[in-house]
């Protein structure tokens, strides 16, 4: 583990790049204060007292030019977000005064900070565990309440004491088979076989409790992929303007990308849902050729849910049969749409084509129908779970894959102690067990894998 215990002084602009009302450049470090107050026109900020706020100019040192008008936060170690003294100065917003702020702290001794590293230096200050300051990350990204709250929970360190209590029950296990092994007058290998069993057993019983959270806490960290797919005119874009419309559209920046990417959310019931080329129903929309089906199934590799919009006012065509076959294996709700017209599709006739799912019959230009689309779409992912507001849920990947790897560690032990494999081949199973769970807080987690972790958050954070 690593067990630096000095850094020097980061600073970056912790608000998102464009104007604004205020923006804040942050500071970090030993230094910090120092840096600070040697730009800082008004009272020494050597000499205030922690968690305090004042009012002053910033003042270029060498050719006494005043940059802006500013208020800046002083917060003294260890009680910061890094544990180490933080100044936080509020600036006019706008690019060029606050980026003139940053490159004068630079240039006073501050170095720029990486993607991540204030909330780095939490975790390596021991302030945060790994589950924590994934949740950091969560949080910016939260798409809906219910995505906040799961990353709320994780940042409170429900996650983190849930793993921690696992390992301290493992090497509880650990040591008192430890010692029925140096003692041989207890050397009663029955026992010892008894005691890792039954810890196996329930160790495992409480991953698989954390794993089967896994898809709901993915959906809600990462947005279910949804296409909305149909032949053209049958009212695709119709249906995703309502989608889109009033304040229920999101739209995130995706970080740590090199070309940033812009990704389309709404949230329907609480559920993120993450649009599926949008661009392409938008686009055909102009062209006097629309290419529907083709694009469909461009759109269907990558979805976790499809909604099949066909038109039940013309009898259904050779091409929404197609888009019926190919997405039988999928999730998917079908919507009979243009229910305000005369029907010539019924859901009888789709059930005689082997269609196992109740369409949904709507009328998008009526608004008829869609409040029953959203709430297939709630029942289909929080089916019995969406009250379970304070349950701890596991949801990005690096998680899950140790969770799995703790897992099968556990299978191992088991399957060793029928087999009466000797016992300190079975301890050898359990310790990677509690090696893996490790990894998951960071108490045991190699050093690559925490730069790259924290790479991934954005400037400033
Ligand atoms: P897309 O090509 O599948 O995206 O279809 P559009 O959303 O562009 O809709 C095609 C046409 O159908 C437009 O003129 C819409 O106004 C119309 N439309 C969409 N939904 C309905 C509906 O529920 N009833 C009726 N009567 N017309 C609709
Ligand atoms: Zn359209």
């Amino acid at each position: 583990m690593l067990s630096v215990t000095e850094y020097d002084t980061i600073a970056a602009i912790s608000t998102p790049p464009g104007e604004g009302a205020i923006s804040i450049v942050r500071l970090s470090g030993e230094d910090a204060i120092k840096i600070a107050n040697q730009v800082f026109r008004g009272k020494n900020l050597t000499k205030v007292a922690s968690h305090t706020i004042h009012y002053g100019h910033i003042i270029d040192p060498t050719t006494k030019q005043e940059l802006d008008e500013v208020m800046a936060s002083v917060m003294r170690t260890p009680k910061t977000f890094t544990r180490e003294d933080i100044v936080e100065i509020n600036c006019h917003g706008g690019i060029v005064p606050t980026n003139k702020i940053l490159q004068l702290l630079l240039a006073n001794g501050a170095r720029l900070a990486e993607p991540g590293e204030f909330t780095k230096r939490a975790f390596l200050n021991g302030r945060i565990d790994l589950t924590q300051a994934e949740s950091v990350m969560d949080l910016i990204r939260a798409k809906t309440d219910r995505s906040m709250q799961v990353a709320l929970n994780q940042l409170d360190g429900n996650l983190q004491h849930l793993i921690h209590h696992l390992r301290q029950d493992i090497s509880d296990v650990l040591v008192q088979v430890e010692v029925n092994i140096d003692y041989p007058e207890y050397d009663e290998d029955e026992v010892t076989a008894k005691l890792l069993m039954e810890k196996a057993i329930e160790v495992k019983a409480r991953i698989q409790q954390l794993l089967a959270t896994a898809q709901q806490g993915k959906i809600l960290r990462d947005g279910l992929a949804t296409a909305i797919i149909g032949r053209p005119n049958v009212g695709k874009s119709s249906l995703l303007n309502y989608l889109l419309q009033e304040d229920k559209a999101i739209v995130t920046d995706v970080a740590g990308t090199t070309r940033d990417v812009l990704e389309e959310y709404v949230n329907v019931q609480g559920v993120p849902l993450k649009l599926i080329d949008t661009a392409g129903i938008h686009e055909t929309d102009d062209k006097v050729e629309k290419i529907g089906v083709e694009r469909s199934k461009k759109a269907l590799s990558g979805a976790d849910l499809i909604i099949l919009v066909l038109d039940a006012s013309e009898p259904l065509t050779a091409e929404d049969r197609e888009l019926l076959e190919m997405t039988r294996e999928q999730k998917r709700i079908i919507i009979l749409n243009k229910s305000d017209l005369p029907q010539k599709i019924s859901p009888e006739q789709l059930a005689r084509l082997g269609v196992t799912e109740d369409p949904i019959v709507a009328s998008v230009k009526d608004n008829q129908g869609i409040a029953a689309v959203e709430q297939e779409i709630k029942t289909l992912f929080f089916g019995g779970i969406e009250n379970r507001q304070q349950d701890v849920l596991v949801s990005n990947n690096r998680q899950i894959g140790l969770l799995e790897q703790a897992e099968v560690a556990l299978d191992s032990v088991i399957s060793g102690l029928n087999a009466n494999m000797p016992i300190d081949l079975v301890q050898i199973d359990m310790t990677t067990c509690w090696e893996k769970l490790g990894e998951i807080t960071g108490e045991n987690a190699p050093d690559e894998l925490i730069t790259q972790l924290f790479s991934q958050f954005c400037l400033g954070k």
